[in-house]
């Protein structure tokens, strides 16, 4: 039997997994379709692109590409310790933040533990959860008529952590609803996670939610040494092709996932580019900036025709169409138009819509009025 289904032999947490289904490549439309001028708002990546001297800087590692790369990340580490005020040793560095929740799946979850995450929670969280055989605990969220419809129910998650759970997963802003957690009852939720957890904040949309209010979590760390806060370059930086994530905790854990990680997990153009992304904070203000000002014309435009979308600190929007969602979906892909069909969640009259250029959003709302 094994000889004509090798994929039987994966152990039984692995065969159970369903894959992470990402947003359409424009190349994969461009072939079905046979058109250019694709617009892509389905991964909430930055549509300003990277930073010019993070570009520059990567064309500059292509020279030494047959060297190794730094398996320390030493560079990166250095400059990101210096920008958020923590020791080296609390860092480390991954191929997207997604590897970094692999990992921590990986060295802190077994088949006699839980990890708890909240429903329309991110959804590489019961991924990499499953894949290690531990126990799923989804935490149903907040109603849509509450004061953060969709959000994480932060009380309802605190009472669900038990003696076995060993991971919290919390996304602040979230994806795929954008909601948020206010800074009060999130450090009461640190404050009573026991010991034994590890609070995972994840921290992907960062650099938006701040704007909006949502709380920066480093300065709670040396109160919390089970808080692990996760960040990306993929987001506002630009950089998601590049893949580079990090985590920031106590630097025992940051030990732990550093024994954990492949030897050579951020390849050297990643970390050249990175690491002059994050000295370019000018682009990253001027792009998040401009992000927030069209999220608030694509919401605004969105309630022109009707539609409720939740409260978003990101750079997307989840919005509700309706039972039809995913005709709707389909007659923008016709158009040309890539968004995120988000039933996976159970989110079945929804879409979630990144936030474009100001002429890709006037194309997105005025694609979807005429399909209405
Ligand atoms: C995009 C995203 C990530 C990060 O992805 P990487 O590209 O792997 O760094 C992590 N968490 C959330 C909630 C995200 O939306």
């Amino acid at each position: 039997m094994a000889a004509q289904h090798p994929g039987r032999l994966a152990v039984q947490a692995v065969r159970g997994l369903s894959p992470y289904v990402p947003g359409k490549p424009i190349a994969e439309l461009e072939r079905e379709l046979g058109l250019a001028g694709i617009v892509k708002l389905a991964s909430n990546e930055n549509p300003h692109g990277a930073s010019a001297q993070a570009l520059q800087a990567m064309r500059a590692a292509l020279d030494e590409i047959w060297l190794y790369p730094d398996g320390s990340c030493h560079a990166l580490k250095q400059a990101l310790s210096a920008q958020l005020g923590v020791g080296a040793d609390c860092l480390t560095i991954g191929n997207g933040s997604n590897e970094l929740l692999m990992l921590l799946a990986e060295a802190f979850l077994g088949s006699d533990c839980s990890a708890v995450y909240a429903q329309y929670g991110f959804a590489i969280y019961p991924l990499v959860i499953a894949a290690t055989g531990a126990r799923a605990i989804e935490v149903p969220a907040l109603g849509r008529d509450s004061a953060m419809p969709l959000g994480h129910d932060l009380t309802a998650m605190a009472a669900a952590v038990g003696g076995h759970t060993r991971l919290v997963f919390i996304a602040n802003p979230d994806n795929p609803t954008g909601t948020w957690a206010a800074p009060a009852p999130l450090k009461r939720f640190l404050e009573r996670a026991p010991a034994s957890t590890l609070v995972v904040l994840d921290e992907a949309y960062f650099e938006y939610g701040r704007e909006c209010g949502t709380e920066d979590g480093v300065p709670w760390l040396p109160e919390h040494p089970n808080l692990v806060i996760l960040r990306t370059f993929s987001k506002a930086y630009g950089l998601a092709g590049a893949r580079v994530g990090y985590a920031i905790s106590h630097p025992e854990v940051a030990d732990v996932l550093n024994r954990l990680r492949p030897a050579f997990n951020v390849n050297s153009l990643a970390q050249a580019g990175a690491l002059a992304a994050l000295a370019d904070q000018e682009h990253v203000r001027r792009a998040v900036a401009q992000s927030l000002r069209e999220r608030e014309r694509l919401e605004a435009g969105l309630r022109r025709l009707g539609l409720w979308s939740a409260p978003s600190a990101a750079n997307f929007v989840l919005v509700q169409v309706g039972e039809q969602a995913p005709q709707v979906f389909q007659r923008l892909l016709q158009q040309g138009i890539i968004v995120r069909p988000v039933g996976g969640y159970g989110l079945h009259d929804c879409l979630r819509i990144s936030v474009g250029l100001p002429a890709q959003n006037e194309r997105l709302l005025a694609t979807l009025a005429r399909t209405l």
